[in-house]
């Protein structure tokens, strides 16, 4: 498979290099040549699969043979590592919990997998390679966590200081090693500002090998397809006409979802849920792109203003935004919306939700409004116990940690505080 640059088709490169590179030079995001169609036997049977040969038949025809067969096996299993449950939460709602992983969110998924590929490829060379990546909470603790001890990598994260809760933080400054955690004194926007422009940067480059493991990396966007065939996996017998609703910020997520759809996954409708940084539902509605600065909310992982995955799902969609529309709707919500949400969900439910699930059910209620006979799934992306400090008093001591976490509380962070300017960053990376 050919991947191509978004900014220019005729730059090609394959999957290794697109793993490599993160970024095309021209700061294009990479996009497949083609969309691999799935053999329709294939989905009317998927609960006879196993959830690694579906993630192996999922993912195969994007690397080709650039990964032998069992060596990719070895990576799938090694991603596909814990158990994505689809749990009711009232009649027609379902969540599927993505947060069953070693860091508690999603990211597990697509850093594991891109911590296989980046390691298989460098498996023979002698200087190391540097993940460059910007977090806004989840990504941070997963890719430390991911690529931990992985030889030949060093890892460099940069968060935004005192806007990632205090458990994020915790995983991605308490490794030590081969990761290194950057606490910058900005915005997530300045955080991805300061990764993009390193990419660029000869000078940089020259002196070390940069590789990205943000979402835009197609080694993490790709296999964020697994779960949704592994959610359909579980309803379809019940339920043949799914919506998902996806709380998004880099829309990196909702990209995946929407390309297993374009491979032939039945998905009726998508929604994209946000919080009050509401760039793609603003779009959505009058076709203007115009993003405002990003603000801080309680699901402070989608506190992103111009969503880099955007374009790509503009592109799935041949750029029409009629076409579009009939495929996503995109909503909207405060914290005060996310908060109440919470409350009365477990009130009423029994469901914990985290602030992003909140966001992602909120999406799915507000759908269901108009599409009363449709059954949803919106995607429960972080664990609770994760924006604990942040969550409603009243549901508050309700929230259970897990013994994973629990020990993660009495370990030392380890960062460097670094402003925004370019400069003392690139300083920083030249010693
Ligand atoms: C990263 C993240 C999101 C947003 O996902 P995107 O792919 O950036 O849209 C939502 N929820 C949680 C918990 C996250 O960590």
């Amino acid at each position: 498979m050919k991947y191509f640059s978004l900014n220019n088709k005729s730059h090609q490169v394959n999957f290794e290099t697109a793993v490599i590179q993160g970024l095309a030079p021209d700061r294009g995001l990479y996009f497949p040549e083609k969309i691999p169609a799935l053999d329709p036997a294939f989905i009317a049977n998927l609960h006879q699969f196993s959830d690694h040969e579906i993630g192996y038949r999922v993912i195969s025809p994007f690397i080709g043979d650039e990964i032998e067969e069992k060596e990719l096996r070895k990576i799938i299993a090694d991603t596909l590592s814990f158990p994505f449950p689809v749990q009711k939460v009232t009649g027609q709602t379902f969540a599927l919990e993505l947060f069953h992983g070693p860091t508690l969110a999603f990211k597990d998924v697509g850093a594991r997998f891109m911590a296989g590929c980046l390691g298989y490829f460098r498996r023979n060379s002698k200087e190391p390679v540097t993940v460059l990546v910007a977090t806004s909470g989840d990504t941070g603790g997963a890719v430390a966590s991911g690529f931990y001890d992985v030889p030949g990598v060093e890892v460099v994260i940069l968060y935004p200081s005192k806007k990632v809760s205090q458990l994020q933080e915790k995983q991605l400054t308490t490794l030590g090693k081969n990761i290194h955690a950057l606490e910058i004194e900005g915005t997530f926007d300045d955080c991805q500002q300061l990764v993009k422009t390193a990419f660029l940067d000869q000078e940089l480059q020259q002196k070390r090998a940069l590789t990205s493991a943000n979402s835009i990396n197609v080694a993490r966007w790709l296999p964020q397809m697994f779960y949704y065939f592994l959610a359909y996996k579980q309803m379809k017998a019940a339920h043949p006409k799914l919506i998902f609703s996806v709380p998004s910020g880099n829309f990196g997520n909702i990209c995946a979802g929407m390309m297993a759809a374009a491979m032939g996954l039945p998905v009726s409708h998508f929604v994209a849920a946000t919080n009050v940084n509401d760039t793609v539902p603003r779009f959505m509605e009058t076709g203007k792109y115009d993003p405002h600065s990003a603000v801080p909310t309680l699901s402070n992982a989608m506190d992103v203003a111009d969503p880099s995955n955007f374009v790509r799902i503009l592109e799935l969609f041949g750029n029409s935004l009629p076409s579009l529309q009939a495929k996503l709707s995109s909503y909207s919500f405060t914290d005060a919306e996310t908060s109440v949400a919470m409350e009365k969900v477990w009130k009423e439910h029994h469901y914990m939700l985290d602030p992003h699930g909140a966001v992602g059910y909120l999406g799915l209620q507000q759908y269901l409004q108009d599409h009363p006979e449709l059954t949803g799934i919106f995607l429960e992306t972080a664990h609770p116990v994760k924006f604990e400090d942040t969550a409603p008093k009243s549901i508050r001591d309700e929230i259970y940690t897990p013994a994973k976490v629990a020990s993660l509380y009495y370990k030392e962070k380890q960062a460097t505080l670094l402003p925004t300017d370019y400069n003392t960053f690139k300083n920083w990376l030249m010693q």
